[in-house]
This record gives C-alpha cells, sequence and structure tokens, in this order.
C-alpha cells in the first residue's frame, strides 16, 4: 500500500493565547490607531518597534502595513525614483520587482546560482548599473554576505534586505537584516511571525529612518514611535517628505509581542523539521539539494531541491504524483505563474533579459513549505514519499 500524507501545507499554528488576549485587550481600549493613545500609554505599535530593534540589534525600527510596503519605503528613502535602475536577484517573490516598480525604478536582475543565491560574480559585473541592491534572501539562502558587502562598498551600492525569509537566521553569527542600510521584514501569514499582513523596516541610519517614519504617514506624531531617531532628524525633512499611508494598527502590534518573544524557539523548530526531511532526500541520485555553508544559520520555513536532468513533462507529473499522494510541491519551471509562485520572466513590467544560469536553476527547482503544524513525523513521511516519487522518475 502506498503511503498518503494527509495534512495540510497551508496551515498554521493558531495565535498563542496571550497575543490573543493582548489583541483583545485593544480592542477593548477602542484605540486601534498607532497615535491613538490614554496618557502616559505607549501603544503596542511602539512597544514591537522597541522590542524589534531590541531583537535585532539595530538603533530603529519602523513597523508598516506589509513586508512589499516595507521595501517601497526603504527604496524611496534611500532616493529612488522615476527611472531608475535597482539590482535584485532573479529568484524572489513578485513583491520584490513589485516594490521596485512601485517607485517608477527599473530592476536589474541578477543571476543566481545553483545553491539558490544571488551570483556574486554576475553582481560585480553589474555593479556598475545602479547605486541600490534590494537583495532579496529567497526561502531563507544567505549568500557569502561578506564578499557581497564587499562588492557593494566598493561600488558605493546602498543594500536593502528582504528578510521575509530569514527573519531570525544568521550570517556569521550576525542576525540576517544587520549588513545593509536598511532591512525589511514581513509578518503576513506564511512568514515566521504572523498578524495576517505586517511588516517591519530596521536601520541604523539616522536621517533614512526619519524619512521612512515620515513616508508611513507619521503626521508631526513621530516624536510617538519607540525606535525612531530624535526630533533633530525630522527638522530639516518633514515638509519635503510625501505621506505615503502605510502604518501598523495597535492590533497587529498586539498579536506580534508575544510571537518575537517566541521567535527564537519557532526558528529552531523549523528548522529540526527541515532537517528531517533533508535526511530522507540525502543521497538519493539526481536530486540536488542546496548547499548550506557553515557560516549559515538559516531558518527551515521551507525547503528547496533540484531537479536538473529533468524535462519539464517529467517534472510535471512529479509534481501531480507528489500531490497525488498529499504532497504539495511547487514547480519554478511552470510556463504560466501559479498561486504565489511566479518566475521573472513573468513580470512583464520589469523588462527581464536573458539570464540563462537563472534559468537553468529555476527549470528544475522545487520548493516544498514546513509550517510548524507538521510534527516530525510527519516530516519523515513527507521526506519518504518525495523519496520514493524521486527514484520511480530514474
Ligand atoms: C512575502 C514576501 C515579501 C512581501 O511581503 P508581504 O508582507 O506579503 O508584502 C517580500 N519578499 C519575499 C521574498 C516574500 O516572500
Amino acid at each position: 500500500m502506498t503511503t498518503r500524507f494527509t495534512g495540510s501545507f497551508t496551515q498554521q499554528e493558531p495565535i498563542p493565547e496571550d497575543a490573543i488576549e493582548a489583541a483583545v485587550a485593544v480592542m477593548r481600549s477602542g484605540r486601534l490607531h498607532r497615535y491613538n493613545l490614554a496618557d502616559g500609554e505607549e501603544g503596542e505599535v511602539s512597544a514591537l518597534e522597541r522590542e524589534f530593534a531590541d531583537y535585532m540589534g539595530s538603533r530603529y525600527c519602523l513597523a508598516v502595513a506589509s513586508g512589499g510596503y516595507a521595501i517601497c519605503t526603504a527604496l524611496r528613502a534611500m532616493g529612488v525614483g522615476h527611472g531608475d535602475r535597482v539590482l535584485t536577484n532573479a529568484f524572489t517573490l513578485a513583491p520584490v520587482p513589485g516594490a521596485i516598480a512601485s517607485v517608477g525604478a527599473v530592476p536589474v536582475l541578477v543571476e543566481v546560482t545553483e545553491d539558490l543565491v544571488i551570483d556574486l560574480d554576475d553582481l560585480a559585473a553589474k555593479a556598475g548599473e545602479a547605486d541600490v541592491l534590494v537583495l532579496s534572501h529567497m526561502r531563507g539562502h544567505l549568500c557569502d554576505m561578506d564578499r557581497l558587502m564587499e562588492i557593494c562598498d566598493g561600488a558605493g551600492i546602498g543594500v536593502i534586505e528582504d528578510c521575509a525569509h530569514t527573519m531570525g537566521a544568521r550570517w556569521r553569527g550576525v542576525l540576517s537584516g544587520r549588513h545593509g542600510a536598511m532591512a525589511c521584514y514581513s509578518t503576513q501569514t506564511y512568514k515566521h511571525m504572523n498578524s495576517g499582513e505586517g511588516g517591519l523596516l530596521v536601520s541604523d541610519d539616522a536621517d533614512l529612518m526619519a524619512k521612512a517614519v515620515l513616508l508611513s504617514g507619521s503626521y508631526m506624531l513621530y516624536p510617538r514611535h519607540g525606535a525612531a531617531p530624535g526630533p533633530e532628524a525630522f527638522e530639516g525633512i518633514v515638509l519635503d517628505t510625501p505621506n505615503i499611508s502605510g502604518r501598523m494598527d495597535h492590533l497587529r502590534a498586539a498579536i506580534l509581542r508575544p510571537q518575537l518573544a517566541r521567535l527564537d524557539a519557532q526558528c529552531a523548530a523549523w528548522t529540526e523539521r527541515y532537517r528531517e526531511v533533508e535526511r530522507c532526500l540525502a543521497g538519493i541520485p539526481g536530486l540536488v539539494l542546496p548547499g548550506r555553508p557553515q557560516a549559515e544559520a538559516f531558518v527551515g520555513s521551507s525547503i528547496q531541491f533540484l531537479l536538473p536532468d529533468r524535462s519539464g513533462a517529467e517534472l510535471q507529473a512529479f509534481v501531480a504524483a507528489c500531490a497525488a499522494r498529499g504532497v504539495e510541491l511547487k514547480w519554478f519551471g511552470a510556463d504560466k505563474p501559479a498561486g504565489f509562485t511566479s518566475r521573472y520572466d513573468h513580470w512583464r513590467y520589469a523588462a527581464p533579459g536573458a539570464l540563462p544560469r537563472t534559468d537553468r536553476v529555476l527549470a528544475g527547482l522545487l520548493d516544498m513549505r514546513l509550517p510548524l503544524t507538521f510534527s516530525l513525523e510527519d516530516c519523515r513521511v513527507i521526506g519518504g514519499i518525495l523519496a520514493e516519487e524521486v527514484r520511480r522518475l530514474a
């Protein structure tokens, strides 16, 4: 009898009870807007900003409406505007080129390697083409951050890190998001903390952060922030910075604060699950697991593998066979975007050029979520099914 997995790949854990209580307290107060505070009250949003900055070891933090909004805001704060070119890795999620397009800029796509990170040689070759890089740590894979910063610092490129999949991860002990000038996080349901929608932006740069705070829609209430620069950083720019509303509210912040307190434990639980599936897939002929360098402490909230020598038809059949056994995979080689999964050449507005190395990688790339509602035994069952179906291909 063939095993079938019956769990859901999109079912998250419930919101913790203390977070629910905090959210109910906000609703009982009626004060949901971040600047609606009682006398002497800090408010959930400011408290979250203070606590996240503290967790990250950053000087400043701003909570916003989404991860994509955080990237748009970082681009604007760094002065990117209409007609500018912005470097970004070709393997990422659609909100990244979307954020670049939203400020009227044009992405310059950089190749990715078989390890699913930005191709640093291609980045070095294209370094003269733009002043800003949005580095997307797609699916939690960190490139050699030391060499990346060397290339970018050498070429005068400002780095915005998209840490939607690396909240809690580290490169050589440094938290992901602490290398670039600004870093963006998402608290959307499928990321490492869940407030439905939401985003966080961190930086050590007072000028960039003051601009970001004003951009997010602070009116003249920026002194009510928990982790923003002092009033002197705002003085010269208040009248020149447009209000592009995208604040976070107290309800979401209330849900996130108790989750932040558990973040490291959650990250460890994800990686345990990743290792379980990885063990089942290791050593199968024709299946390549992306390398995970020693310097990278990743968060295994999803797993990727490559079946490089297979035709499109074979991969389609493989995905269907796994789906028939309850294992949901995403394939980056499909002609048309499906669900959340799209490929750089589907982003017609980004006018993508040819990226042969990326094409070869994405044609054989499979991707699977690992929600924390899966037990380790679930992961062994899933890994076993994948291993059997890959062997059946051979
Ligand atoms: C989810 C995601 C974003 C955007 O986050 P939202 O909060 O959904 O706007 C950006 N980059 C990557 C890689 C993502 O996965």
